[in-house]
């Protein structure tokens, strides 16, 4: 009984993401989550292919992370960051220097993905106006690309997919080319790059960056492109002056394979920002990393200082909790684990391909998409994945699953075997 007031009230009351307040989707009330298991108020046991949305790599109520944070909540949640510092966030600070790209050495915490975004767009206008060039304050990016709500986020999201058409003229409007056509493991198309080419040549005195996510577009479409793509794209920033912003928020800690998707490339950025698996999906915590030489031009500039300081900047918890996830990813084999995921994932997902109305089937380290050709109703579909015992959210046409690093084959085999049958007998529901 209490079970149903207290959806009613969810229903009634709270704003899910993305979601209509008069006719939202169904929710499902969990009632504890551990490992890659997530339990629902009714005992019911889903297999969790989300991770919360990349970031609980580690899985749910992880020991050591839960003594990470019971530890320095005995000496302290929070403390402001102006003008004082703490352990947990130096800890992390060099841990955070000895596994990004090494010309990156300068690091502002900022308190979620799309804060981690807006603090690097305001970055690359600083440095600029710094060196008195007060015209460059625009963006050029990619097509299909996804990074973040907030509105200068928001601004270079997919102007299609994402969310330009309800936000109309209040948004920023930037410079836009077409989303890397080669993919992954294609033979690099040199006629790739000739838009980002043009467009950087007529509008570069107006372009203070440009953002990417490297190698995985991911909320924007789940596309995996050619590392070539980010090389060339290298050389056109440095031909035009315009620095380079890698969006690794959902690519990091070894999502794709790589600790981060840089690595695929060997290109380094000017501004990288990360997210999401910082914490092992925690608590909220992002962070904003850039090169000495940005750093020093944005502090020689007539502000003299960086314009940015969130309240909860390095909250303690955050930073201690992100050290631990940090040193569990890396004292463990990742490479050999995340080897294992992908392989479950193309043994079982690759067949799918030949299904009449599926589009394309692609896995890259642990994230395996199933694209079929009409959009799924993300509601009848969400509620058979749970009857089923799993937990997947597909969106538009994409079935997805990017489980916790911690599932066990049999756990993977069980996710992947009821995805397979669902997508399987969907041919009525897609046609
Ligand atoms: N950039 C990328 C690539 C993302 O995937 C996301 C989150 N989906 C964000 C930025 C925004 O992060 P947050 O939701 O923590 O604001």
């Amino acid at each position: 009984m209490t079970e149903q007031i207290d959806l009613a009230f969810d229903r009634e009351h709270l704003w899910h993401p993305y979601t209509s307040m008069t006719q939202p989707l169904t929710t499902f009330k969990v009632k504890r989550a551990f490992g890659s298991t997530i339990e629902l108020e009714d005992g019911r046991q889903l297999i969790d292919g989300m991770s919360s949305w990349w970031c609980a790599i580690h899985g749910y109520n992880h020991p050591e992370l839960n003594r990470a944070v019971t530890e320095q909540l005995d000496s302290m949640a929070h403390i402001m960051f102006g003008g004082l510092t703490h352990r947990p966030a130096i800890e992390l600070g060099r841990l955070l220097l000895e596994i990004t790209p090494p010309s990156l050495d300068k690091i502002f915490y900022a308190d979620s993905g799309s804060v981690a975004v807006e603090v690097a767009l305001k970055m690359a206008v600083q440095y600029w106006t710094a060196q008195g060039k007060t015209e460059k304050t625009n963006f050029i990016t990619t097509r299909s690309g996804y990074h973040g709500d907030t509105w200068n986020a928001m601004s270079v999201c997919d102007p299609v997919t994402g969310m330009h058409q309800v936000f109309g003229s209040s948004l920023a409007r930037r410079y836009f080319v077409s989303a890397p056509k080669t993919a992954f493991d294609q033979e690099w198309n040199p006629a790739d790059i000739a838009e980002l080419a043009q467009s950087l040549a007529e509008h570069h005195q107006q372009v203070a960056a440009m953002i990417i996510e490297p190698i995985v577009q991911g909320a924007g479409g789940m596309r995996f492109y050619h590392p070539e793509y980010l090389r060339q794209a290298k050389l056109l920033c440095e031909q035009y002056d315009v620095l380079l912003i890698f969006d690794e928020i959902a690519t990091g800690f070894g999502r794709t394979g790589k600790l981060f998707a840089w690595e695929h490339a060997q290109v380094e950025p000017d501004i990288m920002c990360i997210g999401k698996g910082l914490t092992g999906g925690y608590m909220t915590l992002s962070a904003t990393l850039t090169t000495k030489h940005v750093a020093e031009m944005i502090s020689q500039g007539e502000a003299g200082v960086f314009m940015h300081g969130p309240t909860f900047m390095a909250n303690p918890l955050a930073c201690a909790v992100a050290v631990k996830s940090t040193q569990l990813l890396l004292e463990q084999d990742w490479q050999a684990n995340i080897q294992r995921i992908q392989q479950q994932l193309e043994q079982h997902l690759t067949p799918l391909a030949n299904l009449a109305w599926v589009q394309d089937v692609r896995v890259l380290g642990a994230i395996g998409v199933v694209e079929l050709k009409h959009a799924v109703d993300m509601q009848s579909l969400q509620q058979e994945f749970v009857q089923r015992g799993i937990w997947v959210r597909p969106f538009g046409k994409l079935v997805y699953v990017m489980p916790p690093y911690v599932i066990t084959a049999a756990e993977l085999n069980t996710l992947l075997q009821q995805l397979a049958e669902v997508v399987t007998g969907m041919q009525g529901a897609s046609a």
